[in-house]
């Protein structure tokens, strides 16, 4: 599904991402994680075509993303769900879904976009009861929600999440991690990029680890979560 080979970027003259070489394969949850700073947002930035890479390969569903501009990639299938939400705060639930099927709409009309809409609210309820609701007066974790189910409305054939669970209560982190996992199970793909690496680990197939722009470690979820150096740096633990 995505192929990354060797890449560097970053932004003017600072390389931020070294030699980065990483693949996720269809039906996966791969998880990205690594502390602030490390460059896990650059490289999502990278792969949707917003950071242009100084060297290396991203190949997309075999397309040399290099040649794509960012809206061929997703009109290509990646889609991502932005850091910080980033929903249309003074429009509603709904207009926001909508929104998110805009693509859908103009390659398979309104039809495919109602069917798609119905789903989102079957995978997140409180979005159906609160479908009139300005989006800006949501919860942190509604909101989450909003984002995941506006992106998802497009038929992704991979989602990238840039820190989900940031700044959310345990136990709405949980609820966002079941979607997730949901979604694998039903055969969508997933890149998930976390600072929150127990649960981001405990849900992957396979993770890698970012440190200053340089993957020092990759590996089975579970390995990852056994290993010491991981456990010392990123769950807390000795
Ligand atoms: P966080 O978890 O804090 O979002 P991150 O791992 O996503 O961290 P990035 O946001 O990719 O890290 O940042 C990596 C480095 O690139 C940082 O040193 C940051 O200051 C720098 N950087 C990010 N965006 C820009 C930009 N637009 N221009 C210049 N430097 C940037």
């Amino acid at each position: 599904m995505l192929k990354i080979r060797n890449l560097d970027a970053g932004y003017g003259k600072l390389r931020v991402l070294k030699n980065i070489s990483l693949h996720v394969d269809a039906g996966e949850i791969v998880t990205m994680i690594g502390a602030n700073g490390a460059g896990k947002t650059t490289l999502l930035s990278t792969i949707i075509g917003l950071v242009r890479p100084m060297a290396g390969e991203i190949e997309f569903r075999s397309w040399d993303c290099w040649k794509l501009s960012s809206q061929d990639i997703v009109a290509a299938g990646c889609v991502l769900v932005p850091e910080g939400r980033q929903v249309f705060a003074t429009m509603t639930v709904e207009e926001n879904l909508i929104l998110g099927g805009y693509v859908l709409q103009k390659k398979e009309g309104k039809a495919a976009v109602l069917r798609e809409l119905e789903y989102q609210y079957e995978l997140f309820p409180v979005l159906r009861e609160r479908r009139n609701q300005l989006a800006g007066t949501l919860s942190g974790g509604e909101q989450q929600m909003l984002a995941m189910g506006r992106a998802l409305m497009s038929r992704p054939r991979l989602v990238m999440m840039d820190e989900p669970s940031t700044g959310l209560a345990p136990l709405v982190v949980r609820d966002i991690f079941r979607v997730i996992v949901r979604l694998r199970d039903e055969g969508n793909t997933v890149l998930l990029v976390e600072q929150n690496a127990r649960a981001a680990l405990s849900i992957a197939d396979r993770g890698y680890v970012l440190e200053t722009g340089k993957i020092i470690l990759q590996g089975p979820a579970e390995d990852l979560l056994a290993n010491r150096d991981v456990q010392r740096a990123y769950l807390g633990r000795e």
